[in-house]
């Protein structure tokens, strides 16, 4: 390591507060599917800023788009109507198929206002029901609200405010759901293909009696696509793989491709008896900034065809997974879907990440012992190629040592 890159990160460790056990690497630009360290060394990435910059790096159109809304506006605050936002939720609303959008900064927040619009649904009609239903296992973000519907205990202890509504369900398993419904119930909310929660896709048949469940019991269901949406599945929404539709959800990640925005959308009977004005806002949420990515994001999309092409290569990319986990002893299983995938090891992966970076491929775990890969949406065969390349050398390094 060079002394520029040792002196920047003690640097952080003075400044930064103590939240994250960063890799000992200071990235400073990225091109295509590669990023470039401060030294000059070059990463294949197979992580994209955990499922964010599914259009690559250095994209030339979408640069030139968030520049030009840089030199004629930036932000106007929501009491103002902006171009770039009513044209966004436009594109939004048609490759969803909700109805109604709200953008926000991030995906945590996506989740609040998700939580927070199922609530209205349910206040004043009589005492208003409280109660939500989320997974085991399950990730939703940071914040407070989001928190207390994250599974994973760890996340969630020493910050525990609204859990006493909150109760946690078994994934696939309707029945479990079933069981934890009261006539207090409010939501169930849920990932489609849970990111960190270990990437076992949703069985359709879930989907369906989760669905089926929740309509006759009037209880609102909420899918959070911040991870497993924009295309990663190869639909647009990991949701219209399966044909059920929620009345809630949530979007983020590569929605602004590296600018922070994310959104909740609901449909109009949802919308017609939730959130009214003085309900909910946000400064920044949908600013034209934010909006001109998602704008230009949703276009590219459209015109490169990312979910068919994400279609056309999963295959190839399951494949090679298959054939790694087929050779080593130590992985037991591949799981996920399209370009959301992992493999599942019998110890801790951090030793196969950190020889990876060694030699030049980003990947990041979703537990202790799952590799999770979510690269850029636009990889090729020859990207995949490399990556089983070094990533085959990285688990050989690990069983020797
Ligand atoms: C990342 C993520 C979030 C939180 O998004 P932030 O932008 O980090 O707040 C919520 N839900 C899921 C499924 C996620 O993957």
């Amino acid at each position: 390591m060079e002394t520029r890159t040792k002196e920047l990160i003690a640097q952080a460790e003075q400044d930064l507060l103590h939240t994250y056990n960063r890799y000992q690497v200071v990235l400073d630009r990225g091109e295509g599917v590669y990023l470039y360290d401060i030294e000059g060394k070059k990463y294949l990435d197979f992580v994209a800023g955990i499922a964010v910059f599914a259009l690559g790096y250095a994209n030339q159109e979408y640069n030139d788009a968030l520049k030009a809304q840089i030199d004629k506006l930036l932000h106007t605050s929501n009491y103002y109507y902006n171009v770039p936002a009513i044209e966004a939720a436009h594109k939004l609303k048609e490759v969803t198929g909700m109805d109604r959008v709200f953008f926000t900064n991030s995906g945590a927040e996506a989740v609040e206002g998700a939580i927070k619009s199922a609530m209205k649904v349910h206040a004043g009609k009589g005492k208003g029901r409280s109660e939500i239903i989320a997974m085991e296992h399950s990730f939703h973000g940071r914040t407070i609200g989001a928190l207390s519907v994250t599974g994973n205990a760890h996340y969630r202890e020493d910050f525990e405010t609204i859990d006493s509504q909150v109760r946690f369900a078994r994934f696939n398993d309707a029945e479990s759901v079933r069981s934890l419904v009261t006539e207090n119930t409010c939501a169930v909310i849920l990932e489609v293909v849970p990111g960190e929660g270990g990437l076992v896709p949703a069985d359709t048949q879930f989907l369906k009696d989760v669905r089926a469940l929740c309509d006759e019991k009037g209880i609102l269901l909420i899918f959070d696509e911040i991870q497993c949406g924009m295309g990663r599945t190869g639909s647009m929404f990991a949701f219209q793989n399966h044909g059920v539709k929620p009345d809630i959800m949530t979007c983020a990640k590569a929605l602004g491709c590296g600018v922070p925005v994310g959104a909740f959308l609901m449909t109009e009977e949802t919308a017609a008896k939730s959130l009214v004005p003085g309900d909910h806002g946000t400064t920044y949420g949908g600013n034209p900034f934010a909006a001109a990515a998602v704008r230009e994001v949703l276009r590219q999309y459209e015109v490169r065809r990312i979910p068919e092409h994400v279609r056309e290569i999963a295959p190839y990319f399951e494949q090679k997974l298959e054939k790694i986990a087929a050779g080593h002893d130590c992985i037991l299983e591949r799981r996920g879907c399209g370009l959301m995938q992992g493999l599942v090891f019998d110890r801790p992966v951090a030793p196969v990440i950190r020889a990876a970076m060694d030699k030049g491929l980003i990947l990041i775990n979703a537990g202790a012992n799952i590799l999770r890969f979510v690269p850029p949406l636009i990889i090729e065969k020859e990207h995949i190629d490399e990556m089983e390349k070094i990533l085959e050398a990285a688990i050989c390094e690990m069983e020797e040592a």
